[in-house]
């Protein structure tokens, strides 16, 4: 009797012993995939736009409690700016409605993370996976050279088959930047067949491409100073093709740059001569590079005082008006081409529209084949696009500035991407 008794409690020690071992080691044992619910949310949408990614996603169930999206691995866990919406029995995510916002690539640490959406009641956490919906299944980047470093993130949707489980994964790895990989392309306006606006200054006539490229080969040198890889669309007097192979709208996306700057110089004709500085944008971005351009440069020339297209002091924003279309639809018709899907909004110069693909509603499908196609006009994975008239060509103080401070111009750009990629 005494027997059984000892082996009985023996028994119900080790019972005991091992609820105990379970209780405290079980939450680590446990991968955070098994930890996440059955529902999942699934993802509608995500873009590139020079180093920001923008994602957006739903749940069939309505959840009211405190939620976010978070990257989770074993040991980081690191929350995304992101607004939460619950209606028609949904939930949905989302970060900005500004191409250039959302999940900075250039600041995620090293890691293997999975992308999930947390949900907090009172004390209690559920992570909820995220499904790839969308058409773009994997993805990659590399972050901008900082100190002679490199990031590479791969983006990519994964199947767990054990946990019946698909979910999306960041794999962020130090990596040496591919030799066709570069960090900014700048584009020296014109070149060739097309010398761009001129004017003659004491009897010497100064084309816009000689002057662009001579400010972009200083630009050039400047950023490399900062450790970025610069890559030219022209090293010399060339003249570019818009689209195809070797297109001029093709290469900052060829050479997956994140930033792609064009340079020009400005012209008018009329009665008053403006002077100054004008930057282009693309849509829907806020305008904090933008900014640091016209700044920078509006200290040597200042502001131009063209009243059409501006967003602020030096900023410029152009774009297809309804009757733009209509009369771009009818000179199609008329030269014998098919009109292009253009939609009102999109940015008027095709260095930025085209450069930044569908979030800039770049429009050249390759439906005709003497204008030849944008390998990127759909594409979700684009360059920001920007175009300097860096000053009036036409306007002497400008002009003389050109020729004469040229390495003022080059450090005006150089500084606004050092500044804005916060470069030490
Ligand atoms: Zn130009």
């Amino acid at each position: 009797m005494k027997k059984i008794f000892i082996i009985t409690f023996i028994v119900i020690l080790f019972v005991l012993a091992f609820a105990f071992y379970k209780l405290v080691f079980s939450q680590k044992e446990k991968t955070i995939l098994q930890m996440t619910e059955d529902e999942a949310f699934y993802l509608e949408d995500v873009r590139i736009f020079g180093n920001h990614m923008n994602l957006s996603g739903c749940l069939d169930t309505k959840l009211d409690s405190d939620l976010s999206l978070i990257l989770k691995s074993d040991e980081d866990e690191f929350v995304i700016d992101s607004t939460f919406s619950s209606n028609d029995g949904k939930t949905c995510f989302s970060l900005s409605d500004k191409n250039n916002e959302g999940i900075n690539l250039d600041e995620l640490n090293e890691g293997k993370y999975l992308l999930l959406v947390k949900n907090t009641v009172e004390k209690d956490e559920y992570f909820y996976t995220i499904e790839n919906s969308t058409d773009y299944k994997t993805l990659e980047y590399y972050t901008i050279t900082k100190n002679n470093k490199n990031n590479k993130i791969d983006f990519k949707s994964v199947t767990d088959e054990d946990l019946n489980k698909n979910y999306i994964e960041f794999n962020i790895k130090d990596t040496k930047l591919p030799s066709d990989v570069y960090d900014i392309t700048i584009d020296p306006g014109h070149g060739g067949y097309d010398p761009g606006a001129s004017y003659t200054l004491n009897g010497k006539t100064y084309n816009e491409a000689d002057l662009t490229l001579m400010v972009s080969l200083l630009v050039k040198k400047e950023l490399e100073d900062l450790g970025l890889k610069v890559k030219l669309t022209r090293e010399d007097d060339t003249g570019l093709y818009y689209y195809g192979e070797n297109g001029r709208a093709d290469i900052p996306n060829d050479v997956k740059s994140k930033f792609s700057i064009s340079i020009h110089l400005n012209s008018d004709y009329g009665i008053m001569s403006y002077g100054g500085v004008e930057v282009y944008t693309p849509n829907d971005v806020n305008y904090d590079l933008a900014s640091l351009f016209a700044k920078n440069i509006g200290q040597i020339v200042g502001y131009s005082k063209k009243a059409t297209d501006k967003v602020s002091n030096g900023i410029y924003f152009q774009y297809f008006t309804s009757r733009d279309i209509e009369d771009s639809r009818k000179e199609a018709i008329e030269k014998g081409n098919k009109p292009y899907d253009i939609k009102e909004g999109a940015p008027y110069m095709y260095m930025i529209r085209e450069v930044g693909g569908k979030q800039t509603y770049a429009y050249v499908d390759g439906r005709n084949e003497d204008v030849g196609i944008n390998k990127y006009y759909d594409a979700i994975q684009v360059a920001e696009p920007y175009l300097l008239e860096i000053a009036y060509i036409n306007y002497e103080s400008d002009l003389y500035k050109i020729l004469n401070n040229t390495d003022e111009f080059a450090t005006a750009i150089s500084n606004s991407m050092k500044e804005y990629l916060k470069i030490s």
